[in-house]
Parts: structure tokens; sequence; C-alpha cells
């Protein structure tokens, strides 16, 4: 994988709604970290991918997006989408998705992760701390198909998966890397080779081939039910689990539901070759219902500009983040919680505890 440099070139995207509120803060979290740790970020601010942009230009991006964007090591990203002005298959599909595919971000990588004083669904969950590595380019989600015998007794549809050895091995060797980079070293795939017998077995074959590459890394294999039923049961034996579009789509939200940080968390839709600008964000949308009050929680951009920081190569500043949140979260000051946490805090006053907490003395 390519090794970025300092400074790093990094195109600050806010879109819509809170996502104008909670980017701010996370470029300042990202100042301070650049601060402690002594390297630079070089920020450009763009406000196309935004329902603002479309009403006035009738389109989501400028005609030179690729190139435009193409020059940065990373986009950070808010959120977009106003349904009630723009419809989302427009919003998203004209920005996000755009970039997914022209930037070939065949990684979307999400944590499950327990938050320090966010509690979560489960009684006794243990420490939760894992990644999840969904493939984000092929698999199940294709628009190969059709349908025949419109409106007859005899209809029938038909939708095609795509699994290319190119593919799953790309996919693969990143969750495999990324074990490799972590002590438990331990890589979980997600499968259903019992009841879909072409692609899955496929799937496992790859997995076997690959895993000759990393005699270190421990792997295992579950099928998609059962793997759903130990996210819930034991969530705390898992490191880093694999898995198709689908799959991966699914496991993506339940990991991170069972911390109980759902509205938390964060997803970086990664291109790991470094020719294209990979793109971090918030799970959470643009939350217009709350837009322009200074209450939206900042803590998912965080998540967002740590995921961020780890690409680009600067793992101890992405920890610090996260130890500044849990740090933050875990003593529970109403004045330093947002309203969905339970505090009274504006988005402002949650960043600057973080920063204080980032920039404070050892
Ligand atoms: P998406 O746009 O991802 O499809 P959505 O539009 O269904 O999702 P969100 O925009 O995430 O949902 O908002 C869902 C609910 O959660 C809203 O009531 C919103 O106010 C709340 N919410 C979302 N993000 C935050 C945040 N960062 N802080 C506080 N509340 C939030
Ligand atoms: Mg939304």
């Amino acid at each position: 994988a390519l090794r970025f440099k300092s400074p790093y070139k990094i195109a600050v995207i806010p879109g819509d709604g809170i996502g104008k509120e909670v980017v701010p803060v996370g470029v300042r979290i990202l100042q301070a970290c650049a601060k402690k740790y002594g390297f630079e970020v070089q920020l450009e601010h763009f406000d196309f991918a935004s329902c603002d942009y479309y009403e006035r230009h009738a389109k989501m991006l400028p005609d030179d997006w690729v190139e435009v964007l193409s020059r940065f090591d990373a986009l950070f990203f808010g959120a977009v989408g106003d349904p009630k002005r723009v419809p989302d298959h427009i919003s998203l599909w004209g920005s996000l998705l755009l970039f997914r595919r022209q930037f070939d971000q065949y990684v979307n990588l999400r944590p499950a992760r327990s938050v320090a004083g966010v509690p979560g669904p489960l009684r006794n969950p243990g420490k939760i701390d894992f990644w999840i590595v969904r493939e984000n380019t092929e698999g199940e989600y294709t628009e190969l198909g059709g349908k025949i015998f419109h409106g007859t007794q005899r209809e029938m549809v038909v939708q095609e998966t795509v699994m290319t050895r190119v593919g799953i091995d790309r996919i693969l060797e990143y969750a495999f890397d990324l074990a490799q980079s972590r002590p438990a070293k331990q890589l979980t795939s997600a499968t259903k080779s019992n009841g879909i017998s072409i692609t899955m077995p496929y799937w496992d074959q790859r997995v076997a081939e690959m895993s000759k590459r990393y005699p270190d890394v421990k792997v295992e294999s579950y099928h998609i039910d059962i793997l759903c039923a130990h996210f819930v049961q034991k969530p705390s034996s898992f490191d880093v689990v694999v898995g198709s579009n689908l799959f991966g789509d699914i496991l993506s939200d339940l990991g991170p539901a069972v911390t109980g940080s759902l509205g938390l968390a964060a997803s970086g839709n990664i291109n790991p070759t470094g020719k294209w600008p990979s793109l971090f964000e918030p799970v959470h949308g643009s939350a217009p219902d709350i837009m322009g009050q200074n209450i939206a929680n900042p803590i998912g951009q965080l998540e967002a500009g740590s995921m961020m920081l780890r690409h680009l190569g600067q793992p101890q500043a992405a920890d610090d983040i996260i130890l500044a949140v849990n740090a933050v979260l875990g003593r529970g000051k109403p004045d330093e919680l947002t309203r969905d946490l339970g505090g009274q805090a504006s988005t402002t006053q949650l960043g600057d505890a973080i920063e204080r907490e980032i920039l404070a003395p050892a």
C-alpha cells in the first residue's frame, strides 16, 4: 500500500444539515492532533455534494470533480441529503455513490467499539473492539438481472451475484493486512457455503488461499446466520471480520448496534492503493430535524477523523482521538455532553472538551 506523507492533503466536504456543524469540530480536532504530533494537514473546503449546491447549479458536483478531488489524499465528509428539498436518489447517487465508483473505494470499513459511558443493549458484553471489512464494489449488489412474464402468474425476477477473483482477493488482502497489524491477529470470514453453493464456496476457497500468505493470522469462518448470533452472544471475541457486500452490509450495522454506539460510529470508503482518495464520514445522516441549532453530536465525525488519520499513517493521533472521546464521555459531565447523550452541551462545547483532552499534558 502507498505511504502518505505530511502535509496531508485533505478535501473537506461538509455537505448538508448537521454536516456543516460537526465537520468544523472534526477539523479542529485534526488540527489539534497535527499540532500535538508535529504533522501538517492541508485543508481545502468545498461546498458541493450538498443540496444547497444542487439548488444553485442543478447538479450535485461541478463538471471537473474527478480532477479536483483526485489531488487529495483523503476526503473528510459530513453528510449529504435533505429529502424535503432533493430526493435521496439524486443527492446520494450524485455524490457519495459516484465517489465510491470513480475512486474505486472497494473497502468499506467500520469499527464496532464500546464507548465509555454509552450503554448498549447487552447486559455483559465485555470489551468490544473490532473492525468490519465490507466488500464495496461487487457481490450481491449488482444491477444485473431482470423480470419476465410481467403481470402474469408466471412473473419471475432474477438478480445475479458477481464475484471476481480480483475483487475477492483485494478485499481479503486488506482484511488480512488489518488483522496482521493488530495484537490478536484474528480474522473471521462470513460465509454461507451451505446455502449459496457456487459463489460462497469460491469465497471460502480464496480465503484459504490467501491465508497461506499470512501464517500468523488466525482465520475462522462462520455461516452468516450463526455469525449474527455470535455478534450478539459474544461480541468481545472478534478482532477483524470480513464479508461480501451483502453480508458486510448487515454486519456493519449489527456490530456497532450491539455496542450501543451506532449513532457515534464512522465509516471509511477506502481505496487502499492510495491511487484514489478515500472518504471518511460519520454513519449518521444530515439530520435536517436538528440542523442549525448547534446541538448535533460531533462524535461520529471525530471517529471519522480518527479513521482518516489511521489510514494516512498517524495511528497514535488516531488512538488519541478515541482515548479523548472515551475520557470525556466516560466522566459524563452534563456540560460536556450533547442532549442525545443526556447532557446540555452544544456541539461546540463537546468539541472543546475533546480538544482540551487531546492537548492536555500527559
Ligand atoms: P440517512 O441520512 O443516513 O439515511 P436518516 O436520514 O434516516 O439517515 P439521520 O439523518 O441520521 O437519519 O437522523 C436520524 C435521527 O437521528 C434524527 O432524529 C436525527 O436528529 C438524529 N441524529 C442523527 N445524527 C445525530 C447527531 N450527530 N446528533 C444528534 N442527533 C442525531
Ligand atoms: Mg438523512
